[in-house]
């Protein structure tokens, strides 16, 4: 029944690939902080000084982070 095995790996792969989401989308990469910039993790550009200011530990530029926000319902 090649049928069959062929359905089998397929499931499996998307299990896998479903799992391997979950796991970016959760676990954050650490800051980028090269000469007391921080990158976004959202979008990788230079998160601005005045947001830093504002909150030392962002990790997300305005944009992605009102992105987020939006995302979780707020
Ligand atoms: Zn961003």
């Amino acid at each position: 029944m090649p049928d069959l095995i062929d359905r089998a790996k397929e499931m499996e792969m998307r299990q896998r690939q479903a799992a391997l989401d979950n796991a970016l989308q959760t676990t954050e990469p650490p800051q980028d902080i090269q000469d007391g910039v921080v990158i976004c993790i959202g979008c990788t550009t230079p998160i601005e000084i005045d947001r830093l200011n504002a909150k030392p530990n962002a990790a997300r530029c305005i944009q992605c982070q009102t992105i987020e926000e939006r995302r979780h319902g707020r």
